[in-house]
């Protein structure tokens, strides 16, 4: 008997494990891919544009200038987009290596 879609799909909640693993790393050391022009590095390597006084902070492919992601801290919250970015890697701290 074949398995259905909805017996796979599971509520959000389910990823909470696997995204607090991701989310604990040190970014500057996480590699990325830009969506403009495909240009892969290291967070840490990128432009970063912020002033002292701003909200946020725009980070920038050092290769073509484009938006990789933007940052904003206001109101108690984060507000984070990631769409110039096709991919983030890091390393799995809990793989067997
Ligand atoms: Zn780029």
């Amino acid at each position: 008997m074949a398995i259905t879609e909805q017996e796979l799909r599971l509520d959000g909640n389910a990823a909470a494990g696997l995204l607090r693993d991701v989310f604990v790393h040190e970014f500057t050391s996480v590699r990325g891919a830009c969506a403009t022009c495909g240009a892969e590095g290291e967070m840490g390597a990128q432009h970063l544009y912020m002033t002292p006084l701003s909200p946020g902070a725009v980070l920038r492919c050092a290769t073509c200038g484009s938006m990789l992601m933007v940052v904003v801290r206001a109101g108690g919250r984060f507000r984070v987009g990631l769409q110039g970015l096709v991919w983030l890697e890091m390393q799995d701290e809990g793989a067997a290596s």
